[in-house]
């Protein structure tokens, strides 16, 4: 006999625990089968919640190196990294949260069944590794599966010394050197951290631009402060080999100007993106549509088979360029839940998520970049006003980088919201608001914006979309 449910999601990420929370709020029972010994999937386990607890580490250690500046007296003893304590303290910030999502299963009585999923088709869910057993859903399916590392032709990831970032998380040493393959948020982030650790980092990105989804403006910041802080960069740059030997690897690119680089290093990390996970599931038998791999989903996540949908990194919209981030899976976990449990849902606006990259200095963007606004046709106006000018970031000691608007000239709307510099992943968050509220440049100006913050740059450069920031 089936164990039956109204909803059964299978992965327990950032898309499936929360679409489960949420179905079980509106009165749903739930069952989550999750193949991992933890829940919290990618995000939690070796990736949003681990690499910003390292980034937490490597700023710490930075604010240490900058001793004599902050007047704070340490003794005479070298200042170094305990990796040990290191990974003893992000794996107790990622454990304490693991728990949370136990507890909040349990408060909202939603069954976690350990074990490995496939799809059977007519609502049946076929746990074949773990607690084997069979499952029914009475009303509806939510896949979210997510993705894993991928690599690419002419690098075959061996995960000792051509590692993906599920290894690079966990590395007990400080490399001497690393090579990371990709500058998209992964490889930014990596890079700051192994460079504030020590490690002589060098980026080998093959389009033409760091961060290159971001606003240009950004990633010629980006590439200012990496060149000041010892990253070297290669831009335009194709990794044609890459040989693990030793305790090293040797690396072969080819250059922007054509030219071969020969280098060596002591890990080559590849962060050129992740694909989606369907292995096992047996998506095809039961007539999944898969488009490259992912999932074809419509804007209210369902599939093309009536009684399953799916959310987060495994899906596609049909569009290219569907963001893989926690809380766009989350969002739609909630869309889904809702709509399952019968709920009105409005489809989410992809044009107003927010991207945070944790790098130093920090990224946070929302909306269109200057180019897309030019290429969608609107008359664009944008205003930019640096932080080095505030109060604030002079007391912190962390100058670089700037807040810029892009607007449109007939309505005053804002249109994105482009950000490089101390808190910018908090500060995107009052751009996306006013975003969500279709607000003017005018209503951002007469918002007032307190003394001494880094905010007060989102206001002045909505003074500049105008042409006239106070304090420039
Ligand atoms: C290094 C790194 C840093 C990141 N940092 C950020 C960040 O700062 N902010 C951000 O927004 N995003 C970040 N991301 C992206 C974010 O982690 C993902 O977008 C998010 O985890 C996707 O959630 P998901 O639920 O779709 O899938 P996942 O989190 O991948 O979860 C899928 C789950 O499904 C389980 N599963 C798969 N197949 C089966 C099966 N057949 N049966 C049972 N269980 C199964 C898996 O074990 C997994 O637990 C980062 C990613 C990485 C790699």
């Amino acid at each position: 006999m089936a164990n039956e449910y109204d909803l059964i999601v299978i992965g327990a990420g950032t898309g499936g625990y929360v679409a489960a929370i949420r179905g079980a709020q509106l009165g749903l029972k739930v069952a989550v089968v999750e193949k991992q010994k933890a829940l919290g999937g990618t995000c939690l386990l070796v990736g949003c919640i681990p690499t910003k607890a390292l980034l937490e580490h490597a700023h710490a250690l930075k604010i240490v190196r900058q001793a004599k500046e902050w007047g704070v007296t340490i003794g005479d003893g070298a200042v170094g990294i305990d990796m040990g304590q290191v990974h003893a303290r992000k794996d107790r910030i990622v454990g304490g949260l693991t728990k949370g999502i136990e507890y909040l299963f349990k408060k909202n009585k939603i069954d976690w069944i350990r074990g490995t999923a496939r799809l059977t088709g007519g609502g049946g869910v076929d746990v074949f590794e773990g607690d084997r057993q069979t499952l029914r859903a009475r009303k509806e399916i939510i896949v979210a599966t997510g993705s894993a590392p991928r690599s690419v032709p002419g690098v075959e990831i061996d995960r000792t010394r051509i590692i993906t970032s599920d290894e690079a998380v966990h590395l007990r040493e400080v490399p001497k050197s690393i090579a990371i393959m990709g500058s998209g948020a992964v490889g930014v982030e990596f890079a700051s951290i192994f460079r504030r650790f020590g490690s002589d980092v060098t980026i080998l990105e093959l389009l033409p631009r760091l961060v290159p989804v971001e606003d240009e403006a950004v990633s010629a910041e980006l590439a200012k402060s990496f060149r000041k802080q010892g990253i070297t960069c290669h831009t335009g740059a194709r990794v044609t080999t890459a040989k693990a030997s030793g305790d090293g690897v040797d690396i072969e690119a080819q250059l922007a100007d054509g030219t071969a680089q020969r280098m060596r290093a002591d890990y080559l990390l590849v962060a050129t993106g992740r694909g989606p996970v369907t292995s096992g599931l047996d998506a095809d038998r039961v007539g999944l549509q898969i488009e490259q791999g992912y999932i074809k989903v419509d804007a209210q996540y369902r599939t093309t088979v009536p009684g399953i949908s799916a959310v987060g990194d495994v899906i596609t919209l049909g569009a290219p360029g569907h963001p893989q981030l926690a809380h766009v899976s989350s969002a739609e976990g909630v869309v889904a839940a809702e709509r399952i449990a019968g709920q009105a849902t409005r489809p989410l606006n992809y044009d107003h998520v927010p991207g945070c990259t944790y790098c130093d200095p920090e990224i946070g963007s929302v909306g269109l970049t200057e180019r897309e606004a030019g290429e969608r046709g609107y008359d664009v106006c944008v205003g930019t006003f640096p932080f080095g000018v505030l109060g604030r970031a002079k007391m912190a000691g962390e100058t670089d980088g700037f807040v810029k608007i892009v607007a449109e000239k007939k309505n005053d709307e804002i249109l994105g919201v482009h950000m490089i510099g101390l808190r910018s992943t908090e500060l995107v968050a009052e751009a996306t608001l006013a975003l969500r509220l279709e607000s003017t440049v005018e209503e951002l100006i007469r918002t007032i914006h307190a003394h001494p913050t880094m905010a007060e740059a989102v206001g002045e450069a909505a003074h500049a979309v105008h042409g006239a920031a106070i304090h420039m």
